[in-house]
């Protein structure tokens, strides 16, 4: 790059987004891929062959529906949101994340999130400009620390905050009245992240009514459909009315809308692997509970926490790799994350293969 160039660049970018690195996605080729926490199954080919027929009568020379009617209908009967809540599509929730805060943005304004959380919030604040706060969870067992998060909000007043309900990357579930106690208290929006429900059996989408302040996040992402983009947000028209506004025309494309919609129809067969996937995280987790030196925390989502014993982790995830196993290493990712690794519940094969290799691993040592 000549220095013109460099300097052109340096001057009209903003400093903060100059200062990111962008975000890293693992090369995956050829391995056991347990570090993006995806459903490891695929279609059965009856399904598979139906999907293609539908693909095959849609038109891409036109505009998708720009409501996407259909499909919001599908999925307000399928994440159970109450009548008289509206709900808005996005390209991912993640686009969802950028929309509420676009809409909240402003140059004394911040988001609020616990940490380590879904680093998604952070990212975004600071696409928008917006200060970032984020609050640790109690060391041991990654809780909300209540007094802490309502210490926080009065001091910085957040336009919104965020929680993953259950969390990422800790997997646990926080305290239903704790998560209550943060909405009444919060001066502006909350967001309850549910992008892990197929997993839980807890929920705010039945509460949405009882906060003026609340509204309710999903994701078809974990439940098998990552590879489509879309995210739902419900909660009063008053909210998503607004956010609306700032959501790009023909957001969640024509084969989206089409292939969402059928999988939907079909969500039976979501329902039996995720249910696969919950059996699968019980015996994972014992599985890795009987490793000498390793810790696993509870988790309701689909993917565990574990930690290794002091200064390990990376040694041990890059002996994974080498075993053919790719999960993520969060070492580094933050001060309570010190030695930790992130495996992906996958399908009995690919379980029995991680435990495989991290008995070889973890033996040396
Ligand atoms: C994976 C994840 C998302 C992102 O979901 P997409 O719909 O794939 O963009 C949102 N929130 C949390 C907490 C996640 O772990």
């Amino acid at each position: 790059m000549s220095d013109a160039l460099e300097s052109l660049v340096a001057h009209w970018v903003r400093p903060e987004i100059r200062a990111l690195n962008a975000y890293h996605v693992q090369p995956a080729a050829g391995l056991i891929k347990l570090d993006a926490m995806e459903n490891p199954y695929t279609w059965p080919d009856e399904l598979r062959d139906a999907w293609v027929e539908l693909l095959r009568d849609t038109d891409v020379n036109r505009y998708p529906d720009p409501s996407a009617g259909a499909l919001s209908a599908r999925l307000r009967e399928t994440m159970g949101v109450p009548a008289g809540m509206r709900v808005l599509l996005g390209n991912g929730s993640d686009e969802l994340i950028q929309m509420i805060t676009m809409s909240l943005a402003g140059p004394s304004r911040c988001v609020l999130s616990v940490d380590p959380g879904f680093v998604m919030y952070h990212l975004i604040a600071t696409f928008c400009g917006m200060r970032y706060v984020g609050v640790p969870l109690s060391a041991g067992d990654f809780g909300l620390d209540l007094p802490a998060v309502l210490q926080a909000m009065a001091e910085h007043q957040p336009a919104v905050v965020f929680l993953a309900y259950p969390n990422n990357p800790t997997g646990n579930l926080f305290d239903e009245q704790a998560v209550v106690d943060i909405i009444r208290a919060a001066p502006g929006l909350v967001v309850v992240d549910e992008a892990y429900a197929p997993f839980t059996d807890a929920s705010f989408m039945p509460r949405l009514g009882e906060f003026d302040n609340l509204v309710v996040m999903r994701t078809v992402s974990k439940m098998g459909l990552a590879g489509l983009r879309l995210g739902l947000l419900a909660g009063s028209a008053a909210w998503l009315d607004e956010f609306d506004k700032v959501r790009l025309p023909y957001n969640i494309n024509v084969l989206t809308q089409a292939s969402a919609d059928f999988a939907l129809r079909h969500k039976a067969v979501f329902d039996a692997q995720t249910m696969r996937i919950r059996s699968e995280r019980t015996r994972l987790a014992q599985g890795l509970a009987r490793l000498e030196g390793v810790a696993v925390y509870p988790s309701q989502a689909n993917f565990l926490l574990l930690r290794t014993p002091p200064g390990r982790a990376t040694a041990w995830f890059q002996g994974l790799r080498e075993h053919g196993v790719l999960i993520k290493n969060l070492h580094g990712a933050h001060p309570l994350l010190d030695d930790c690794l992130r495996p992906t519940v996958g399908s009995a094969t690919e379980n029995d293969a991680l435990l495989a290799a991290l008995a070889a691993v973890s033996s040396l040592g």
